[in-house]
């Protein structure tokens, strides 16, 4: 399938990359921005902001779609949290995303590592908003994070429920809408926020069903991309949708009263995560220029 002219490819400006690849070896952090093969790598390293994995690179779980290693896990690194709230402070961030694999071996599904993330950043940069891409996991497991109150909290629906079996295995669609909808009955100041892609096989009408499905759970910022496929490894692009589709579904959330939509083909989930955080807390009004 030829790709059309919208999909061009930044080439980011490799000093920029060896800066920042540089300064985050140095302190043995990953990120997903590498380990997922991020389009957007480029520009975010080029404006010195990442999202850092936690946890490991190595993943329990096996979607489809999803560039990241699988396979049993290392064990946990105690001295992550101290790592990138190094990386916060020499980067001078205002907004971080912290995400991790998912670690189906530990009782705490990673919660624990995520908490004494959130506080170590917050140690060294108490104005700082932290944003947390956290894997399934279950209500007391939650509850370690909702108690520290990242600012956001974000967990990826990746697709519609139809697609799920082929496209993310393992993981059930009611699992991770409860999971969003238990976040604000368990701390309702906390942001939530999901992301999913297109391109995969579905319809316009599964894609608003799943939408009015997050409103549903009072999710308050989504993220809508053009699924990108990693490597030969992973599913084929089914479809490329056109920007003005994306646009269609930017106008379609904001009347179903999302605060903010991030809907464009390079958008991933932690892509402009500050100017969504920004724009959340204040939202757009029907009929206001963007
Ligand atoms: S759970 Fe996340 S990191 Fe693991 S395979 Fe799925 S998308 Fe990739």
């Amino acid at each position: 399938m030829a790709v059309p002219e919208w999909i061009k490819h930044h080439y980011p400006k490799p000093e920029a990359l060896r800066e920042m690849k540089s300064l985050l070896h140095s302190l043995h952090i990953h990120t997903v921005c590498e380990e997922a093969k991020c389009p957007n790598i480029g520009e975010c390293f080029n404006k010195q902001t990442a999202t850092f994995l936690i946890l490991g690179d190595i993943c329990t779980r096996k979607c489809k779609f999803c560039g990241i290693k699988k396979g049993i896990p290392l064990p946990v690194d105690y001295d992550e949290p101290q790592h990138i709230a190094k990386a916060v402070a020499k980067l001078n961030l205002s907004h971080t995303v912290i995400t991790s694999v998912t670690r189906d071996d530990l009782e705490d599904s990673g919660s624990g590592q995520f908490v004494a993330t959130i506080k170590e950043v917050k140690k060294v940069k108490p104005e700082i908003t932290v944003e947390v891409l956290i894997p399934i996991m279950n209500n007391e497991n939650l509850r370690r994070i909702t108690v520290v109150a990242p600012e956001v909290i974000n967990h990826n629906m990746e697709t519609i429920k139809r697609l799920y079996p082929e496209v993310r295995p393992i993981y059930q669609y009611d699992d991770s809408l409860n999971l969003l909808a238990e976040i604000k009955s368990q701390n309702p100041s906390i942001t939530t926020k999901s992301g999913f892609m297109v391109g995969l096989g579905e319809t316009e009408t599964e894609i608003v069903e799943l939408m009015e499905d997050l409103r549903k759970q009072k999710v308050d910022i989504i993220t809508i991309g053009q699924y990108l496929r990693p490597s030969g490894s992973q599913l084929p692009v089914v479809e490329y949708i056109s920007p003005s589709q994306f646009k269609k579904y930017e106008d379609v959330g904001y009347k179903m009263g999302f605060k903010y939509v991030v809907s464009s083909p390079y958008v991933r989930s932690s892509y402009m995560a500050k100017e969504a955080l920004t724009n959340a807390e204040c939202p757009i009004k029907k009929g206001d220029k963007k």
